[in-house]
Order: structure tokens, then sequence, then C-alpha cells
């Protein structure tokens, strides 16, 4: 694979040179999110501009586009818009977290070396639901009953101490 996203990029040279990257990412060749998921088809595009502050090499991804996962419901395709902006600080070692301002997200990069590709594989994971479900039950296949049904039952159980009064009687 040697997409220009998928390269590891000495993250100092391009904080010194203040460089922007710009990419288009097939997520289906993300492999975390391959295995998070069902399935993921879609793809995001957007901007990497790394900058440094107060030391630490930071990246702020710009990122939009349209992830198609599965619904664990009716199991039919969802589209997920995809519309993020975070800026991240990179360490070469879990000790340096202390390092990156409070406002960054911190990022590991070994041997500070990370792709565009791990940049915004780690955005999407928290990004996007762990569960995908359609958030519209019109939308959802499964929910072609009526969700009437369900939702009237809490209803109509009987209160605790009603049953508990009928139990006394019987005796
Ligand atoms: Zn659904």
């Amino acid at each position: 694979m040697s997409a220009p996203w998928s390269k590891p990029l000495d993250i100092d040279r391009l904080a010194d040179g203040r460089t922007d990257v710009d990419f288009a990412v097939p997520l289906a060749e993300l492999p975390k999110l391959r295995a998070q998921f069902a399935s993921v088809a879609g793809s995001v595009d957007g901007r990497v501009r790394f900058e440094r502050e107060v030391g630490v090499p930071v990246a702020e991804l710009k990122m939009s586009g349209i992830a198609r996962l599965t619904c664990q419901r009716c199991l039919d395709a969802m589209d997920v818009v995809v519309d993020r902006t975070v800026r991240v600080g990179m360490i070469k070692a879990e000790a340096d977290v202390g390092r990156v301002p409070e406002d960054l997200e911190p990022m590991l990069a070994p041997e500070g070396r990370i792709s565009v590709g791990q940049l915004v594989e780690e955005e999407l994971l928290l990004a996007l639901p762990i569960v995908p479900l359609h958030d519209d039950s019109a939308a959802c296949g499964v929910a072609s009953s009526p969700p009437s049904a369900d939702e009237q039952e809490p209803l109509t159980t009987q209160k605790p101490f009603e049953r508990l009064n009928e139990l006394l009687k019987r005796k």
C-alpha cells in the first residue's frame, strides 16, 4: 500500500516547516476501523497542518466526509457525516504526555513518525459511534412494526404494592 496518506511522516521536520498536507483517505483501507466495525466504507478528505506549540509538534487535523457503516439493529447501511477539526499534540513516548498542552489531544508517534492515515484513523475511532444505529426509526429497517406495543408495556405493569395487597387479601 503506497498511498501518500499511509506513509509515516517525520513530524519534527513537518512541524518546523509548518507544512500543510492535503489528504483523501478511503476508510475501508484503515485496519483499526475494519477491526472495529462489521463493515466500513466511504472516505474523508481534508488537511493536516503541522506546527509546533511550546516545543511539542502539533497536527491540526480538519476532515470531512461520509463513513458508511452497518446499522447493528437492521443491518442496513447507514451513513455517518464526519466533520471534525482537532488539534493533536504528538509525543514520542507515553512518558512525555505531561508536555502536551491541555487543550491538545495527546497522540503517540513512536520514533517521531506518524502517517496521516493513522491520525485520521485514531480520530475516527473517537468520532464514530461504537455501536452504529440509525437515529431515525423511519430509516431503520427493523422499526417497521409499530413502536407503541413495546413502549406502552410499562404502563400496564402492576405496581408492586398493589400486588402485595392482593396477596395479603388472599390469606
Ligand atoms: Zn437500522
